[in-house]
């Protein structure tokens, strides 16, 4: 038997396979060889890292963190939009109806008229750029949690 043969029987000697003939051949051969002798416990080293990955289920863990981390993101990111969409409309509305109220009311100057109608114009413009600021970092911040 060469060396190849014998470290095809390596992996069977470790899970106990090997019949008793097969087992005291290779024995003999791995006191004699430090080369299969290396290759054994590289072998060993291999099952308890396995055996390790297994119990400790880190796949899971990965899947786990990883989703998670994913759909607080989505949720919040949704959070932020209807909040944003439901906050303009809101703003629109209100804004309209006010302006409606306001150019109807004969006792209200025309300076406070078009101060008040530039003030909801403005608060409206800023809704929208805060929630478009909002949606642009989220988007970044999904990049760099990818490089992480
Ligand atoms: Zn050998």
């Amino acid at each position: 038997m060469t060396c190849n043969d014998y470290k095809d029987l390596l992996m069977g000697y470790l899970d106990g396979e090997l019949s008793e003939g097969q087992k005291q051949e290779l024995e003999k051969h791995l006191q004699t060889c430090s080369a299969c002798r290396e290759e054994l416990e590289s072998f060993r080293k291999l099952i308890a890292i396995t055996d390790e990955v297994t119990l400790l289920e880190p796949e899971d863990k990965l899947w786990e963190l990883y989703w998670g981390g994913i759909y607080n993101r989505i949720e919040r990111s949704l959070g932020w939009m209807l909040f944003g969409i439901a906050a303009i409309a809101l703003l629109i509305y209100g804004g309209f109806e006010t302006v409606k109220a306001l150019v109807k009311d004969p006792t209200i100057g025309i300076i406070l008229k078009i101060g008040i109608c530039a003030m909801i114009g403005g608060l409206v413009i800023l809704f929208v750029s805060v929630l478009r600021e909002r949606l642009f970092f989220w988007n970044h911040d999904r990049y760099k949690d990818v490089r992480r």
